[in-house]
């Protein structure tokens, strides 16, 4: 599709081209396998001398639809469906660090990344190094090695609400000579393009405004295309490596990330998305532009709303004038800074937990990111596990509750958190 295109004509239209007597919506290719004439022709496709399919592990066309889509929204060069977001993260990583690599993290991550940078990468031998978000750029650069393979940040962090300093991590990554890997699920393609702020990897969970109406799991990585792994850091990228003994920078030139993502990953790792879930994300998209509008104005109006309001002691929305995060929400992030808020009821956890529990339009989900307003109370939940001060720690106060604020009409969503303060 034409790059002259806006973000709305590209999220309704793009991806999927019927020819002429063709289905004008994106079939779902609801088939494991392919049929051809010929063993030549399968030998072409295996050997990537043709394009076609073979097996919906490696390749699936309503899939294919959907990471065309993509690539047109978000920018890049090529997309790569995985089957959730957990996935993605994975494989971002794992394409570019190996045993005996380091990389180096925001501190600030959703806790599923964070649980997997901090317990489970290590145990595969890649060490992550912390790193507090707001920490200078020396700081972040002296905790290079000669072996750190990357950087990775969260546009928007949850429920820290933290937006990331795009400028500082890019410039670390310029000087150490290494990719930037960014997670811009909250903020979508809609509120931010990172390649245009020297990301080089987007990964997404699909699962939250993507998809936007809570109903398929899936994750996708992005390509910029805008790095150079011959650089001499990458020996996997330029040596033969991987079951068919692939020099990637070769093979797929400026595609290498996603194709030896494809062939070593996807492949062989077998995190596939499934084409049902590909159609679904697909008809989510079509509205990205529409529903981000709305869960903006709306986090918007209701986090002035709380601010204003006697019970509550304290709201935190980066696209608050208020806000810390204010003047970076604003360099970065076009016209709203998405759906969450979080807030701070008078009286503490006792307090909080009644104000959540009252709520009749919001209800209580761990999920985000769909057109229904939702509430957590991260401290008696997602957290239990943490100590109040590991609590603290990971920005999580007693008196703490998470809006995933939904598409719903202003007016209801306000008056039911109206309703719900008056119980305490
Ligand atoms: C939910 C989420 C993930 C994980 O995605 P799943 O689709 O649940 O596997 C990763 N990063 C962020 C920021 C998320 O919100």
């Amino acid at each position: 599709m034409s790059k002259e295109f806006r973000i709305g004509t590209k999220a309704v239209q793009s991806g999927y081209f019927p020819k002429s007597g063709e289905s004008r919506v994106v079939p779902i290719v609801q088939s494991t396998s392919y049929r051809y004439d010929t063993f030549d022709e399968v030998g072409n496709v295996a050997a990537a001398k043709t394009p076609g399919y073979l097996y919906t592990r490696i390749g699936n066309p309503t899939v294919t639809d959907l990471e065309k889509k993509y690539v047109e929204l978000q920018g890049g060069i090529e997309a790569v469906a995985t089957s959730s977001g957990q996935s993605a993260v994975v494989y971002s990583i794992i394409n570019i660090a190996s045993a005996g690599d380091n990389i180096i993290a925001s501190s600030k991550l959703y806790g599923g990344t964070y649980n997997l940078f901090n317990a489970i990468l290590p145990k595969l031998g890649i060490k992550v190094s912390f790193v507090d978000p707001e920490a200078s750029e020396e700081e972040i650069l002296s905790l290079a090695k000669e072996n750190t393979k990357l950087i990775y940040g969260e546009t928007i962090g949850n429920p820290g609400l933290n937006v990331l300093d795009f400028d500082k991590f890019s410039s670390v990554a310029k000087k150490l000579d290494i990719p930037f890997v960014v997670d811009n699920t909250i903020a979508t393609p809609y509120l931010i393009n990172p390649f245009e702020y020297g990301a080089n990897i987007i990964v997404h969970s699909t699962t939250k405004y993507s998809d936007g109406h809570a109903v398929a799991l899936g994750g996708i990585i992005i390509d910029g295309g805008n790095f150079n792994w011959a650089n001499g850091k990458f020996p996997d990228y330029t040596t033969p490596t991987g079951p068919t003994d692939l020099i990637f920078v070769d093979e797929f030139r400026e595609k290498a990330f996603s194709g030896k993502l494809r062939v070593n990953l996807v492949e062989e790792f077998g995190a596939a998305q499934a084409p049902l879930n590909a159609f679904l994300t697909i008809l989510g998209l079509e509205t990205l532009h529409l529903r981000m509008e709305r869960h903006c104005s709306n986090a918007l109006s209701l986090a002035k709303y709380l601010s204003r309001h006697p019970k509550v002691e304290w709201v935190r929305y980066p696209y608050l004038e208020s806000d810390k995060e204010y003047g970076r929400a604003k360099k970065y992030l076009r016209g709203g800074a998405s759906g969450i808020l979080t807030f701070g009821v008078k009286g503490g956890i006792e307090a909080a937990k009644k104000v959540g529990e009252s709520l009749k339009v919001a209800s209580i989900v761990v999920n985000l990111g769909d057109v229904r307003t939702y509430v957590i109370h991260p401290a008696s939940t997602t957290h239990i596990a943490l100590n109040e001060e590991q609590q603290r720690s990971a920005g999580v106060t007693p008196e703490l509750i998470r809006v995933s604020v939904g598409i719903e009409d202003i007016e209801d969503i306000i008056a039911d958190f109206e309703q719900a303060l008056d119980k305490i």
